[in-house]
């Protein structure tokens, strides 16, 4: 880091903007790690989407990891927030912290702090790899964790940028990380011998899956692809640092979430073809076990079977649970558009699908299976743009991030968080079909509950009803009748031109 880059950055930290980050980044040496994250993680032609930070995605994928230690580099507050989340969702493991101030980041001392730090946890009897990731304001300053050692007493030593200002997504920022992984394990698999799998090898070819999904789905993909005379290898990210030689050594790579860019090329790199799109409702299963077949040379025969075997039980599912009503869906898990064929398939209007993620080539087969049926698709779905189609479409049913369903629900539209709700039951095959339907036909069934709801709470919040006052509120003229807090019974003065917190 030179003494130019150290001291233009002096006082760049989290408010300090996207632009003013990336221009310190640029000056402090970082500009390949921006070019490269720029090239993998496109934000045009829309504004980089609202999420949360993206670092988000990287320290959960190290933090389900056994025998990891995940280690932040950052602002207080950031780490604040992003360990908050992490344990919010449950993770069992601790966040590691190296915290600096102006001056060791400015000295360069920070970087020293974090070489000292994964000296310390580096024992090989407790971690297999330690992961540290740079937040905004170290990228931005050039903090070289590339000089970090490769491993330290055996332990690997992994380190990532993942600042706000250069990956738009958590979803992406999951990839930065597995992508990582995949490079250090494909160079120790090239050094030689490397540890099998817990359960030991497969003695059939295998299909990594690329994308985390429901624990059941991976079971569900392998019956599957039983008739193919495969199974399926692991999910990546993967749970465990030596799950990762084994997915590169598969015979093709499913990438079911479709924007693991940096993953698929380490794969690539490894010789390995990559099937996009995922076994979800009819067409979608019969398409993808083609293209697997294909890509595994399986024989003609073997590929029929499965469908034969598959198909109707999926056909079936979908003709006992069928789903009418007009909805929308918006998200940023990177599944978006495999739920919208479901729900299509399943019988439903979905005139819009938003995400947050970029469009890849590995999306294509859904993207173009969606446009043929009229579905209007829009790749990094800005919080305005997922609003504005429920407005326009209004829909029986809104799926989508909090505040999409806060705003559909505001209008009495029921609405389904795409995470919690959706995310979290399986999507493929013939247990998809059915599965889908009876969360969506509950909520589509909640529109009388609504309308009950808004007549109730008619004029709570709005108006009158909001805002911050400055003085106690003094009662209407008596009109005989006694006077609610609903019905208003006060006119007090809004105070300033803003209502609300
Ligand atoms: S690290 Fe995350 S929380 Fe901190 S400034 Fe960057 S994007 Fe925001």
């Amino acid at each position: 880091m030179s003494d130019d880059a150290t001291l233009s950055n002096e006082g760049v930290g989290c408010h300090a903007g996207a632009d003013e980050l990336r221009r310190a980044a640029e000056a402090a040496g970082n500009s390949d790690v921006l070019q490269r994250l720029a090239t993998d993680y496109p934000t045009g032609p829309h504004d980089q989407p609202q999420t949360m930070c993206p670092a988000f995605g990287s320290l959960r994928v190290g933090l389900r990891m056994r025998r990891t230690a995940s280690v932040l580099c950052g602002s207080a507050c950031c780490v604040y927030g992003l360990s908050f989340t992490s344990h919010f969702y449950g993770a069992r493991r601790s966040v590691g912290y190296v915290p600096f101030d102006s001056e060791t980041l400015v000295t360069g001392k920070l970087f020293e702090d974090v070489r000292e730090a994964v000296q310390q946890l580096s024992d090989p009897s407790k971690y297999d790899a330690v992961v540290v990731m740079n937040l905004c304001v170290p990228t931005a300053s050039g903090v070289p964790l590339r000089l970090l050692p490769k491993s330290q007493n055996g332990v690997r030593i992994i380190g990532i940028d993942v600042p706000g200002f250069g990956v738009p997504t958590h979803a992406e920022a999951k990839d930065v990380l597995a992508s990582a992984m995949l490079r250090y394990a494909r160079g120790e698999a090239e050094q030689g011998p490397v540890q099998a799998p817990r359960g030991g090898r497969s003695e059939q070819p295998t299909v990594t899956l690329l994308g985390e999904m429901f624990p059941a789905d991976p079971v569900g993909i392998g019956a599957m692809l039983a008739p193919l005379g495969l199974s399926t290898g692991p999910v990546v990210p993967t749970r465990e640092w030596r799950e990762l030689y084994a997915a590169l050594d598969c015979a093709a790579v499913a990438a079911i979430h479709p924007y693991y860019t940096a993953s698929i090329r380490e794969f690539q790199k490894a010789g390995r073809a990559v099937v996009g799109s995922a076994p979800v409702g009819y067409d979608g299963t019969a398409a993808w076990l083609d293209a697997i077949g294909a890509a595994c040379n399986v024989a003609a025969d073997k590929i029929s079977a499965a469908k034969n075997a598959f198909l109707p039980a999926i056909k079936g599912a979908m003709s006992k649970a069928p789903i009418d009503g007009t909805i929308t869906v918006s998200g940023y898990e990177g599944s978006e558009l495999l739920v919208a064929r479901l729900l299509i398939e399943s019988g439903a209007r979905v005139p819009y699908v938003g995400t947050a993620t970029p469009r890849t080539p590995w999306s294509d087969a859904d993207r173009e299976w969606l446009e043929s049926k009229g579905v209007v698709i829009q790749f990094r779905a800005t919080l305005e743009q997922d609003k504005a189609a429920v407005d326009a479409v209004k829909p029986d049913l809104a799926i989508g991030t909090t505040p999409v369903v806060q705003h559909a629900k505001e209008q009495s539209i029921p609405a389904l968080y795409f995470t919690n709700l959706i995310s979290a039951r399986p999507l493929m095959g013939p247990a998809g079909a059915g599965s889908l339907a009876q969360v969506v036909n509950a909520a589509l069934g909640n529109q009388a509950r609504f309308d009950r709801m808004t007549a109730f709470f008619a004029g709570v919040g709005e108006g009158d009803t909001a805002g911050v006052w400055d003085q106690q509120p003094t009662p209407r003229p008596s009109q005989g009748k006694k006077p609610t807090s609903r019905s208003g019974s006060a006119k007090p003065q809004r105070k300033g031109p803003t209502a609300g917190g």
